[in-house]
């Protein structure tokens, strides 16, 4: 049983530390340039101090280097993108950066991998079906956009991981952790997220092979890993990167579900003006219009929910910071429904309504 304990507790070390950089003291003549130095490599041209002589591991290295794969570990990479996912993260983007295989070429390799799966595999993928009963022209062409989202992966999933940046920096901005996030490095956490969830995907598609009667299913695949695992992955991995409890993580995942359900339904729709303004159709124009400042008051709301929340003092009991903002945004969500009632379009409150039975 202390065995166990023990064995645990060096899990835990090395989820939270995992590199063991040692010095190199003795004198080293570089093969290359012929500088002498007391390092692992050389200074001057950046060649490794200590090169055996050529054998078949190089030529393999060599190999892997021409796809741009050979120089840091793609395995390890993603073995600790299974084993320490956030703590992976927060090393590279507060600069160990070389702790990782490049991220989003990883996102390529992984989206070929997965690619080539489904090809071998013989996975079968059901052309979405329509939600529309009428379609107008414009959600003919949302369907066309679907269907080639559906078509290329690696874009879907940088695409889609991309829409959680936003979400993602506002929850989590009072991290205990990592507060204070920036952008770019959002977008990086949402990428080694998105190599996560290819790799899972795969080992899903594997999984669903061994089964005969899910064998080829690549729909019911698609739905567990986005319905279950996306949720456990991302509950993981903001757990170690941000350092909140279960709790203080799984309502922040929650909400981020909601939002992203939002930004997605406010895209389409202001997709929708666009287009109608190509085509010069006044009702539609007024119509997405009015959809479109719906779904962005609803997601001010929330925003100012959020905000609220984080900057909420429990120890001091304390007005939070920016409640008025809160109160203007309720104030516009409900004016906003109110005069997309009297036009005679759909309101926010029927939109949110729609969101959760939808
Ligand atoms: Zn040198």
């Amino acid at each position: 049983m202390s065995s166990l304990k023990e064995k645990y507790k060096q899990f835990r070390r090395w989820q939270q530390q995992p590199f063991d950089y040692q010095d190199d003291h003795e004198y080293h003549r570089c093969c290359n340039c012929g500088a002498e130095f007391a390092s692992n490599y050389c200074p001057r041209c950046g060649q490794r101090a200590i090169l055996g002589p050529i054998n078949w591991h190089n030529v393999w290295q060599g190999i892997l280097d021409m796809w741009g794969i050979g120089t840091r570990s793609l395995p390890y990479s993603l073995w600790q993108l299974i084993w320490r996912p956030g703590y992976l993260m927060r090393d590279y983007i507060s600069g160990k950066r070389m702790v990782s295989f490049p991220p989003i070429k990883m996102l390529v390799v992984m989206a070929l991998i997965l690619f080539l799966l489904n090809n071998i595999l013989g996975m079968n993928y059901d052309e979405p079906s329509s939600d529309f009963v009428n379609p107008n022209a414009y959600e003919v062409f949302q369907e066309k956009i679907i269907d080639w989202l559906g078509k290329h992966i690696s874009w879907t999933v940088l695409l889609s991981f991309s829409l959680f940046v936003i979400p993602v920096w506002q929850l989590f901005r009072q991290a205990p952790r990592f507060p204070r996030h920036t952008l770019p490095q959002g977008f990086y956490i949402q990428v080694f997220i998105g190599v996560q969830f290819l790799m899972f995907m795969s080992l899903m598609i594997l999984l669903f092979y061994l089964i005969p009667s899910l064998s080829g299913d690549g729909d019911t695949a698609t739905s567990v890993m986005i319905t279950f695992a996306l949720p456990i992955i991302a509950m993981i991995d903001f757990k170690q990167l941000f350092g909140y409890g279960w709790w203080g993580t799984l309502w922040r995942v929650s909400l981020c579900a909601l939002l992203i359900l939002l930004i997605v339904k406010l895209l389409f729709a202001v997709g929708g003006v666009v287009y109608y303004i190509r085509a010069w159709d006044e009702h539609e124009i007024a119509k997405y219009g009015v959809k479109s400042i719906n779904h962005l008051s609803t997601l001010w709301v929330l925003f100012e929910i959020i905000n609220v929340i984080n900057s909420w003092s429990w120890l001091n009991n304390h007005w939070p910071k920016n409640l008025w903002r809160l109160v203007l945004a309720l104030v516009t969500f409900l004016l906003v429904a109110y005069i997309s009632n009297r036009l005679g379009f759909d309101n926010s409150l029927q939109n949110v309504m729609n969101t959760f039975t939808e």
